[in-house]
């Protein structure tokens, strides 16, 4: 059994943060150079978030934290990211 699921969980932080669907959207991943869609990374649910990581090589693309009805994203994972 797998200790993540895929990038389809983050349509809804997504959708919240950039308004539209992101689970189709590529990632340039800062440590392996790899370009996917989001849907196809590692995705860790650690209450109070997600830890996005590349399918490619495992390093983390993005980490999203929600703490006082906020949400936070760190993107430096990512050095490009296109709709
Ligand atoms: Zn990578």
């Amino acid at each position: 059994m797998s200790d993540h699921v895929d990038g389809n969980v983050l349509a809804g932080p997504l959708l919240e943060l950039f308004r539209e669907d992101m689970t189709t959207a590529t990632a340039r991943c800062a440590a392996c150079g790899d370009v996917s869609v989001l849907a196809t990374a590692m995705v860790y649910d650690a209450a109070p978030g997600w830890c996005v990581r590349c399918h490619v090589c495992g390093d983390v693309l993005m980490t999203f934290v929600r703490a006082a009805g906020r949400l936070r994203v760190d993107l430096r994972g990512i050095t490009a990211l296109e709709v």
